[in-house]
């Protein structure tokens, strides 16, 4: 659990981001000599998730939140690029649909929750409602400020019900960010991605900085843990994040499903034969 514990922040403790390094790539000196670890995680995961959809016992949530361009779609990619694709879903929260907006907040995401055996990511989450909610006013201070108790209490019911929940903030400098929406300019593939909204909110950097603090400080808790993933490099981020949820499934001990047939019986009854038949053909 060594990445585990060093990105989670610690149920109670209090965050300040700009103290933690977005630059932060461990011992690797550059994506290259980290290869042999980011396949290593990524094989990892994948027997991990398929050992959860044999056992179907229990189901896992991943939320990714950040800023524009801090790379929720890449790490999405890179960690179903692992995954048995019919074990997973992922679902991306916008701003609310009027059917939405006409129910409380948590109605869209507990929807998309995962049944048992299966993974689902949210691309942004429930948190939206304490983030960017928070920062423009979109709702009195009265109701945002209440939502942290009903999110710590949405993912305690879920734990009880044996989704575990790992929440995932991407940490980019403004700097980087910056760089990544020119790249976007640049690349004509990738001008679809480009909103005046995303420059727009460049000058509320310093609010969204105290909104994330205040969702990371408040809803880290045991059952439903927070991590802070230097993000600048996206190799690091893809390695932090695969290596922590493998660490995570690894730790919960998951087994197959005892047979559901006499095995040995089956095979006395269909492959004893099996050369002689082969032979025959
Ligand atoms: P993107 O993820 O780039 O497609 O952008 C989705 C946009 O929807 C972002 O600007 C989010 O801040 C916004 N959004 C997501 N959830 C909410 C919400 N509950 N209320 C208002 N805006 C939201
Ligand atoms: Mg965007």
């Amino acid at each position: 659990m060594h990445y585990f514990n060093k990105f989670r922040v610690k149920p109670g403790s209090s965050v300040d981001l700009n103290s933690i390094d977005p630059n932060f790539k461990d011992k690797h000196e550059s994506h290259e000599h980290a290869l042999p670890e980011i396949q290593a995680y990524s094989q990892k995961l994948s027997e991990l998730q398929y050992l959860m959809y044999a056992e179907k016992k229990r189901s896992l949530l991943i939320c990714l939140q950040g800023r524009d361009a801090a790379g929720k779609d890449g790490t999405i990619n890179h960690v179903l690029a692992a995954m048995n694709p019919q074990g997973c879903k992922v679902s991306g929260f916008k701003v609310p649909t009027p059917e939405e907006a006409a129910h409380d907040f948590l109605w869209r995401c507990h929807k998309e929750t995962p049944q048992k055996g299966q993974v689902s990511i949210f691309n942004r989450s429930h948190y939206e409602d304490v983030l960017v909610v928070r920062v423009h006013n979109l709702v009195p201070k009265e109701i945002w400020k209440k939502r942290y108790d009903h999110i710590n209490a949405f993912e305690a019911l879920l734990h009880d019900s044996d989704t575990h929940v790992l929440k995932f903030y991407l940490h980019i400098s403004p700097e980087e960010e910056l760089s990544r929406f020119k790249e976007r300019i640049d690349d004509p593939a990738r001008h679809w991605k480009i909103s005046e909204g995303d420059y727009a909110e460049r000058p509320f950097w310093d609010e969204y900085t105290k909104a994330f603090e205040a969702a990371l400080s408040k809803c880290s808790t045991e059952h439903a843990p927070w991590f802070v993933i230097p993000a600048n490099h996206k190799w690091f981020r893809n390695l932090a994040v695969s290596r922590i949820v493998a660490e995570y499934l690894e730790s919960l001990d998951m087994q197959f499903p005892p047979p559901t047939v006499d095995i040995d019986d089956i095979r006395k009854k269909y492959h004893a034969a099996e050369k002689s038949q082969v032979g025959k053909e």
